[in-house]
């Protein structure tokens, strides 16, 4: 069963496995931990949890909270090392809470502390997909976040909104419903007169992007319409349904799928689980830039050969991800390159014929094979 309305995302068969996130407006206020909000929204998970639905949670809020308890000014996001030891007070205490409150219905919290490599990695990718699956047998209800203590710039998600939807993929769940201060995603900016939410999306096309306007509206988490649309690429990429609704009510679940209350994103297409991992890739080593007929070639599912290939962009080994991109750049495909950076250089514009002499060994049938690659 696929989901293809809000209503799905509380039923257990058409999605028995749903990530909920969590922004950080949400959870932390002015006084500290919005504890009862956070505890209506816990009664919710049980609730799911009671329809027979596995349940992991993506939780903001570590930074806006350690920041209030330390006194940090701008939400703690001055600069990194403020953002770190932010994290590192509110986690303990986050995790805390989240541990008591589902303790009340007797479900027992989790908790993960992920970095993007953790998931960019596929060995690693593979044993948080180990770990989360054995954690959800259990019973257990996973509550994740970036480990942002130890998270550098470079090696960020940055917002949980990406990260749901890499866990989502992780843990093959269903559906991610992203909670926020915003119903969902406007036809435009939803400050003017006339906007109209969306209620369903097919599809995250320029035309999307382009409805969609940068920055948290609270300024507390980072994500925003921008992060929550590449959540979105994300999950479609990957056969999940994923949905924006508003967590500025009691029930937030309740009003989404009971009265359709938000925008779902419908999953696209079914990528093999290898390949959605692939497309997903936040962070790639390189980029193959090709001409216009490799990129029709790519379309029509032939793999990527040297002929093809214009210029070839940073330092990556063979088996490294790259994007494939074409002149305007355009990002056409995620593959895992056959050649490292410099053979890569001495190979482009080059046919297969000429690849041996160049090489000095065998080449092989393609710069990226069409199995390792993932048109987006
Ligand atoms: N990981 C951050 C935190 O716990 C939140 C990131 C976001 O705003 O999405 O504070």
């Amino acid at each position: 069963m696929t989901i293809a309305r809000l209503s799905d995302l509380a039923d257990a068969a058409a999605c028995p496995r749903l990530v909920v996130k969590v922004g950080s407006s949400l959870l932390v206020g002015k006084q500290g931990l919005r504890r009862q909000w956070i505890e209506a929204l816990v009664a919710e998970i049980a609730a799911a949890r009671g329809r027979g639905q596995q349940v992991i949670v993506v939780s903001s809020g570590a930074i806006a909270l350690g920041a209030a308890k330390l006194g940090l000014d701008k939400g703690g996001r001055g600069s990194l090392a403020d953002a770190q030891a932010a994290a590192a007070v509110g986690q303990i205490a986050l995790s805390g809470l989240w541990a008591d409150l589902l303790g009340l219905h007797g479900l027992t919290a989790a908790q993960l502390l992920l970095t993007l490599e953790d998931l960019e990695d596929r060995r690693r990718y593979l044993n948080a997909t180990a770990t989360l699956t054995r954690l959800l047998d259990a019973g257990a209800v996973p509550v994740i976040n970036e480990n942002d203590s130890v998270a550098t710039q470079e090696i960020r998600f940055g917002d949980n909104d990406r990260l749901a939807a890499r866990v989502a993929q992780a843990a093959r769940a269903d559906a991610v419903l992203l909670l926020s201060d915003v119903d969902g995603l406007f036809d435009r900016n939803p400050a003017e007169a006339g906007a109209k939410l969306l209620s369903e999306v097919r599809g995250v096309t320029a035309e999307v992007h382009a409805m969609a306007t940068g920055g948290s509206s609270s300024g507390m988490g980072s994500g925003g319409m921008t992060s929550k649309l590449q959540a979105a690429e994300i999950a479609e990429l990957a056969g999940i349904a994923l949905a924006i609704a508003s967590g500025l009510h009691d029930a937030p679940i309740a009003r989404a799928c009971g009265e359709g209350i938000g925008t779902l994103f419908l999953p696209r297409r079914k990528a093999g689980a290898r390949k959605a991992w692939l497309g997903g890739r936040l962070r790639l080593k390189g980029a193959l830039v090709v001409d216009a007929g490799a990129a029709r070639a790519l379309g029509r599912g032939s793999s990527l050969l040297a002929a093809g290939i214009t210029a070839v962009e940073g330092e990556f080994q063979r088996g490294d991800a790259v994007a494939v991109r074409d002149a305007e750049g355009h990002v056409l495909a995620h593959g895992l390159s056959e050649y490292d950076a410099a053979e890569c250089q001495r190979l482009k514009g080059t046919q297969s014929a000429e690849h041996a002499a160049l090489l000095g060994y065998a080449p092989r049938s393609a710069v990226v094979h069409r199995d390792q690659m993932v048109l987006l």
